[in-house]
């Protein structure tokens, strides 16, 4: 049979499986896998495992012991799924979080209800990405019924805790080897950048928290303490005047989307300084005091064209100016969290052949975007030092955590083919 044909006859099966399609992204959005706190993963995982085993998978269940957030109540489970195919050759790996955000106000539609009304499938998650989820194993189905003979192996991973940063999730299985190069080659995370864009990485990430000291005293004889709060507001006005235009002038050569994020940015997740503001029942007052602590967390967002050391020394340097400039200035500084920017190369086989499935799928051309936060390619790029990795998968981004969430089932069937003319390509007979 020539490769046409075959290519005809793949397409042909992933429209037969429509509505098998529709009906597995409802069965996936009617399981609420709330994160926080992590509800039903391992009924979301017994699912996955209970249908892919049944197409011939070999199913590892694999809970996150000790990661944060796993617990006897809340267990972080995730599920490894993988197809040997005939002879040897790559595995693709198709990667999705099982985890969804809260619900939120302002809903028309049940958000675990998984409603079909006009070509669209409604709940939290349809999109983010229970609809890439489904799409992804759709056209993994297809393609072994398709091309039974196939080579390598295909693997299908649910995992959790991507909305919180993944150590549960994909960081832990990282770790524990699942995406060493001797064992995956390709890694396909079908998050929902549109079914015609490939997403190749992401900006950077530092968080950090900075306290600035002051001297506890009466609030009604403030000379006599150091105020921590006004210190915070020689920070602030350091970084208003000089630290936001300086990173609003830096541009980076990476295809970040939207075009706001093509620019390095910072920002102020919150600011306590002093006592907390629950007032004290018996005087309905706070007590006057002047505040000895004030604690800021910035969450900076940088471009790979900035390395991280100077990423904090814009930091540090405005505070160690203040240091030199203003009188019993002192302060502390705690990095949170830290993630490097990682492009994927557009010439790396993943990115080519995805490409190729969307002009043959499609008839477009791709566009190529970077992502302003990040997801767990980080962890597939740092710890698993793999870095043929790509998003790509259906639905719109911008609908992601918003109420009315929702999947178009076209769009769905449309990157299902995407995904499964991939494989042929990478796993397909050689021509
Ligand atoms: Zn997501």
């Amino acid at each position: 049979m020539d490769a046409l044909t075959l290519t005809d006859r793949l397409t042909a099966t992933i429209d037969d499986k429509r509505d098998d399609l529709i009906a597995l992204t409802q069965d996936l959005i009617r399981i609420p896998t709330l994160n926080p706190p992590g509800e039903n993963y391992r009924e979301i995982c017994d699912y996955l495992a209970n249908r892919l085993s049944g197409k011939g998978f070999q199913i590892e269940l694999v809970r996150a012991e000790g990661s944060p957030g796993d617990s006897d109540r809340y267990p972080r489970w995730n599920v490894v799924a993988r197809r040997e195919g005939a002879e040897p050759g790559e595995c693709v790996h198709f990667n999705s979080h099982i985890d969804v955000v809260d619900v939120g106000r302002g809903w028309t539609k049940d958000p675990f209800g998984g409603e079909l009304e006009d070509g669209k499938v409604y709940g939290r998650g349809a999109c983010d990405m229970k609809g890439g989820l489904a799409a992804s194993i759709i056209a993994a189905e297809a393609f072994i019924e398709c091309c039974p003979d196939f080579r390598g192996a295909i693997e299908i991973s649910g995992t959790a805790d991507e909305e919180s940063g993944g150590f549960g999730g994909v960081a832990y299985l990282a770790q524990k080897g699942f995406f060493a190069p001797e064992r995956v080659q390709h890694v396909i995370i079908p998050e929902p950048l549109n079914k015609d864009r490939i997403c190749l990485g992401h900006r950077g990430v530092w968080w950090a928290e900075i306290e600035t000291y002051g001297e506890i005293a009466h609030g009604s004889m403030p000379f006599l303490g150091d105020c921590a709060v006004r210190h915070m507001g020689a920070v602030l006005d350091e970084m208003e005047s000089s630290l936001f235009p300086a990173l609003a002038a830096k541009r980076t050569d990476m295809p970040v989307v939207p075009e706001g994020a093509k620019q390095s940015t910072l920002n102020i997740n919150s600011i306590h300084g002093g006592q907390s503001e629950i007032v004290r029942p018996e005087t309905g007052l706070p007590s006057p005091v002047v505040p000895d602590s004030c604690r800021m967390v910035i969450d900076r967002r940088f471009l790979i064209e900035e390395n991280i050391d100077e990423v904090q020394h814009e930091i540090t340097s405005i505070l160690d100016g203040l240091k030199q400039t203003r009188e019993r200035f002192d302060y502390g500084i705690r990095e949170m969290h830290r993630v490097l920017p990682t492009m994927t190369e557009k010439d790396a086989p993943v990115v080519t052949t995805v490409t190729e499935a969307i002009r043959a799928t499609l008839g477009t051309e791709p566009s190529y975007v970077v992502s302003p936060g990040t997801y767990d390619q980080k962890h597939i790029d740092r710890i698993g030092k793999l870095k043929n990795c790509i998003a790509y998968g259906p639905g719109i981004l911008d609908l992601a955590h918003k109420p009315d969430e929702y999947v178009g089932v076209d769009d769905m069937v449309d990157s299902a083919k995407v995904m499964g003319l991939s494989l042929l390509t990478l796993l397909g007979p050689r021509d």
